[in-house]
C-alpha cells in the first residue's frame, strides 16, 4: 500500500471516524463508481449503505492510499460533486460562491496575474496594519502579485486577537477546518476546535511559509495617517522600539480587527473593590484562581467559554447573567483530532477537501433564519419556520442540560429569537450552572463593595477576582489610530457627523483614497456565507483586483465615488430592516451588532452570502474612481 504502513483495521477506525460524505465525495472524484453518486447524503445512509461506503473507500485506500492531492476537476464534474455533497441542486450564484470552497487550486478566492505583470512603478508600496488573520492574507495576495508591501504590527508576534486573548480555555467556537486558510493545504490541527495558542502557533507558521514573516515590523503601531494629495500617498506616523518614525506608502491596508479595544465596565464602588478585577482580554499570566471565589460577568462567546474550566478550580463561582443566550452544542467540541483521521487527510487524495467544505456547508442556507418571513408571522409565527423550529429544539435542549432545574429554565431561555446575536458555542456551561458552587444570578449588579458585588435586591456575594467577559467596543473602527483623508478629513469626525461608521462594500470610504479595510464597517456577513477565514480572502482578492486595475492602468489613486457610496448605505440600511436582528423578536436593544446609538445594524453585511461574496469577485468599477496622477500621465 503506497506511502503507508497501516492494515484494514486501522483503516476501518479512520474511515469510521471520518466525515461520510467527504469520504463518499472523495471516493466518487477517484474511482468515477455510479453507485456512490447514487448514495444519499450520509445523514441519510441506512446501516447497508453505510457499510458498503465504508466497505468501498477501505478496499480502495488499501490498494491506493498514498500522499498525492487531486487536480481541481473540470466544471461540470466540480458543480456535480458539490451537488452530491449537500444532496441538492445549487444555482449559479451559489455554484459561484462555494466552487473555491473545496480549494483545489493553489491559491483559492485569490488574484494573480492573467498573463505577464506590469512593471511596478518605484514607491508603489503596500501597508498593511496589523498581522491576524486577515493581515497575513493581504500580505499573501500581495506576495503572489509580486507587489512590495510591509506589515505593521503593534505587538510582538503574530496572532492578532488570539495573542491578546489568552483565558481559561479559549479556543476557537467554529471548527478548525473552517478556520483555517485555503492555501496552507496540510496543517495538522490536534483539535477539532483548536485553543487559542494553537491557532497563535497557525498563523506563525502560514506567516514564515508564505514569506510574510520578513516583511512585518513588530511592536510597530500606527498612530496617525494622512494622505498626502500632492504625492498620492499616505504618510504614517508610527511609534516603534527606535521612538516615532514617519512611513510612506501608496496603499494602506487596515487588517486591525474588529476587537482590538476591550470594553470596560463602569461600576459603583470599583476603586473601593479590593480583589482584583480583569478582563478576558488582558488575562494576567500570574493568576490562579485554585481555591478562589471568583465573579463572571457577562456571557457572550467569551464568558461562556471560560465558565467551566473557571469552575473547575474555583472554590466558588458566580456567573452574572444580564440577557439569556441561545447556546448551541457542537459536535467534537474540546475532542482532538484522531490519528486516524490525520492520517486519511494525508493519504485520501481530495479528502482534506471535501472535509473542509462539508465543514462550511451548515452555514450555506443560514440566511432563511436571520430574516423574519412576514407571512409566517401572520400566521400567529414568531420569525419564520426555521427560526422557530430552531428555537424549539434549543428550549429543549437547555431542559436536557439543566436537568429539568426550573429555576434555572426560567432565566436561560431567551425572549428573542436565536441568531439575532453571534451564537454561542455551549462547552459545557449549561451543566457547569447545575454544580453546587456555581450559582447563576440575573439580579442587576447595583455595586461593588471592598470585597464583593451588591445585587439590586441587597445580596452581597463575596468575591476575589471579578472577570468582566463584557466585551470589545467593536464601533470603534481603527480606533485610537487616525486617519486624515482629502481635505484633511478626519474619519472618525466623518463618520460622528452622520451616523457612525460607514463603507462602501464594508471596505472603503470618498475622500479616502488608496485606502481599504478589512473586516470594517457592516462587513461581517449575517448568513449563508464560507467561513470567516474565507471572507479575509474574499476581501483581499478584491483589493488585489484593484491593485491590478491600478497597475495596468498606470493609475495613481482609487477612490469610491460618493454616490456610489451613498446609494449602497441606502441599499443596505433598506436590506437591514429584514433582519430579525433589528425587529422586537430579535431584541434589537441588545445586541453588539447594531449600533444603539444610531439604531442601525452596526457590524453585519445584511445580504445574502453568495451576493455579497458577489461584490468583492466582480468588481463595480464604475464605483471607483482611479486617476493618474498629473506626472505620471505626463510621462506615459
Ligand atoms: C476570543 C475570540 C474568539 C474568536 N473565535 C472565533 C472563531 O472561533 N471563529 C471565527 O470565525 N472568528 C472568531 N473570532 C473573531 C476573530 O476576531 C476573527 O476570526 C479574526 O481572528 C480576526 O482577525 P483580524 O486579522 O481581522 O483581526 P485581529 O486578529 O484582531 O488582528 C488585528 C491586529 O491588528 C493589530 N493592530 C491594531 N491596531 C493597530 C495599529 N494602530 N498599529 C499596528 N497594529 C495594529 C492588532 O495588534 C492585531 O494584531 C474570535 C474573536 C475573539 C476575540
Amino acid at each position: 500500500m503506497g506511502g503507508t504502513k497501516t492494515d484494514r483495521a486501522y483503516i476501518r477506525r479512520a474511515i469510521e471516524a471520518a466525515d461520510l460524505n467527504a469520504v463518499r465525495l472523495a471516493l466518487y472524484q477517484n474511482t468515477g463508481d455510479p453507485d456512490l453518486a447514487r448514495l444519499p447524503p450520509a445523514a441519510q445512509l441506512d446501516d447497508g449503505q453505510r457499510e458498503w461506503l465504508i466497505e468501498q473507500a477501505i478496499s480502495w485506500l488499501e490498494e491506493n492510499a498514498g500522499p498525492r492531492s487531486l487536480p481541481e476537476p473540470p466544471e461540470a464534474e466540480l458543480r456535480q460533486l458539490m451537488n452530491l455533497a449537500t444532496g441538492e441542486e445549487m444555482g449559479d450564484l451559489e455554484f459561484e460562491a462555494r466552487r473555491e470552497q473545496a480549494a483545489f487550486r493553489k491559491y483559492p478566492f485569490l488574484v494573480d496575474w492573467d498573463g505577464e505583470a506590469p512593471r511596478i512603478p518605484d514607491g508603489f508600496e503596500v501597508a498593511i496594519i496589523g498581522s491576524g488573520f486577515s493581515g497575513i492574507v493581504m500580505a499573501v495576495q500581495c506576495e503572489l502579485l509580486g507587489v512590495p508591501y510591509y506589515v505593521l504590527e503593534r505587538q510582538a508576534e503574530f496572532g492578532g486577537t488570539w495573542n491578546i486573548n489568552r483565558y481559561p480555555d479559549v479556543r476557537v467556537d467554529t471548527i478548525s477546518s473552517t478556520y483555517e486558510l485555503s492555501f496552507e493545504k496540510s496543517y495538522r490541527w490536534s483539535e477539532y476546535f483548536a485553543r487559542g495558542e494553537e491557532v497563535r502557533s497557525y498563523l506563525d507558521h502560514v506567516a514564515r511559509k508564505f514569506g510574510v514573516r520578513d516583511n512585518t515590523r513588530f511592536s510597530h503601531d500606527l498612530k496617525r495617517a494622512t494622505f498626502d494629495e500632492d504625492r498620492d500617498l499616505w504618510r504614517l506616523e508610527v511609534d516603534t522600539p527606535d521612538g516615532p518614525q514617519t512611513l510612506e506608502a501608496k496603499i494602506v491596508v487596515s487588517a486591525t480587527g474588529l476587537f482590538a479595544n476591550p470594553k470596560r465596565i463602569e461600576l459603583e464602588g470599583d476603586d473601593a473593590f479590593e480583589g482584583r478585577i480583569v478582563h478576558p482580554a488582558r488575562w494576567p499570566e500570574d493568576l490562579s484562581l485554585e481555591g478562589k471565589r471568583v465573579a463572571i460577568i457577562g456571557n457572550g462567546s467569551t464568558g461562556i467559554q471560560m465558565v467551566g474550566k473557571i469552575a473547575e478550580d474555583a472554590e466558588q463561582t458566580y456567573v452574572f447573567q444580564r440577557t439569556p443566550q441561545w447556546i448551541m452544542p457542537r459536535e467534537k467540541y474540546g475532542l482532538p483530532v484522531e490519528p486516524e483521521v490525520h492520517w486519511l487527510m494525508d493519504n485520501f487524495p481530495g479528502y482534506w477537501n471535501w472535509s473542509r467544505y462539508m465543514a462550511g456547508a451548515p452555514l450555506f442556507d443560514t440566511h432563511a433564519l436571520v430574516t423574519t418571513d412576514r407571512d409566517w408571522q401572520a400566521e400567529g409565527g414568531k420569525v419564520n419556520p426555521g427560526s422557530d423550529a430552531l428555537r424549539k429544539d434549543l428550549t429543549e435542549y437547555i431542559k436536557k442540560e439543566t436537568g429539568g432545574r426550573q429555576d434555572l429554565i426560567d432565566r436561560l431561555v431567551p425572549d428573542y429569537a436565536p441568531f439575532s446575536r453571534r451564537p454561542v458555542v455551549d462547552n459545557g456551561w449549561y451543566r457547569a450552572l447545575t454544580r453546587d458552587d456555581v450559582e447563576l444570578v440575573t439580579d442587576p449588579i447595583a455595586r461593588l463593595t471592598e470585597t464583593g458585588i451588591e445585587t439590586a435586591d441587597g445580596t452581597v456575594r463575596e468575591v476575589d477576582v471579578i472577570v468582566t467577559a463584557t466585551g470589545f467596543e467593536v464601533v470603534k473602527y481603527l480606533h485610537p489610530a487616525r486617519f486624515m483623508g482629502r481635505g484633511g478629513t478626519d474619519i472618525h469626525e466623518a463618520w460622528e457627523a452622520a451616523d457612525g461608521p460607514r463603507a462602501w462594500i464594508g471596505m472603503m470610504v470618498p475622500r479616502f483614497p488608496n485606502f481599504f479595510m478589512l473586516y470594517g464597517p457592516n462587513s461581517q456577513p449575517v448568513s449563508s456565507g464560507p467561513s470567516q477565514a474565507t471572507w479575509f480572502t474574499v476581501w483581499s482578492a478584491f483589493i488585489g483586483r484593484c491593485l491590478k486595475r491600478m497597475l495596468t492602468e498606470g493609475a495613481s489613486r482609487i477612490e469610491v465615488t460618493q454616490s456610489a457610496y451613498d446609494s449602497y448605505n441606502e441599499a443596505l440600511d433598506e436590506e437591514a430592516t429584514k433582519l430579525v436582528m433589528m425587529t422586537r423578536e430579535g431584541g434589537i436593544e441588545k445586541n453588539y451588532y447594531v449600533n444603539n446609538e444610531h439604531g442601525r445594524v452596526q457590524v453585519n453585511a445584511p445580504w445574502y452570502g453568495p451576493v455579497f461574496q458577489r461584490m468583492f469577485s466582480e468588481v463595480d468599477w464604475d464605483a471607483l474612481e482611479l486617476t493618474a496622477k498629473r506626472e505620471d500621465a505626463a510621462r506615459s
